[in-house]
């Protein structure tokens, strides 16, 4: 058994070390806290692998097919009524253009893929 100091009292006296709490100073146990970035690290390199085994495995049961939500901006135009006494909707005007996402996602429930993954997703379920 290992052996640490206690001050107790203003004397020290040998406790067994699994006895003593490591407390910060916040007073929350230290014993389960782990540093919080590699814990973050650790989360994406795991999300990443479940990411890549997602995308070279697809699920033979789902229907499997690259999709995408995006939106087109539009300026709206309002005019005054009088008789209302009320903004009316007058015209409105296309702001940009259609453009395809730089992720995209397959039917299947596979999300936030990059062009080339898509690729590869679609290239698993042809030969899968
Ligand atoms: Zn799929």
């Amino acid at each position: 058994m290992s052996l640490t100091l206690r001050c107790l009292l203003g004397y020290w006296e040998p406790v067994p070390i699994n006895e003593i709490e490591i407390r910060s100073e916040t007073g929350a146990s230290m014993a389960n806290e782990r540093d919080p970035e590699a814990t973050l690290e650790q989360w994406k390199d795991e999300m990443q692998a479940e990411h890549k085994d997602a995308i070279e495995n697809p699920d033979p049961d789902e229907d499997h097919g690259i999709e995408a939500v995006m939106q087109v901006n539009y300026r709206l135009y309002y005019e005054y009524d009088t008789e209302s006494a009320s903004l009316e909707r007058a015209r409105e005007k296309q702001v940009d253009e259609l453009a395809d996402p730089e992720l995209l996602a397959c039917s299947c429930g596979v999300r936030g893929m990059t062009r080339p993954e898509a690729r590869a997703h679609i290239e698993a379920v042809r030969s899968g």
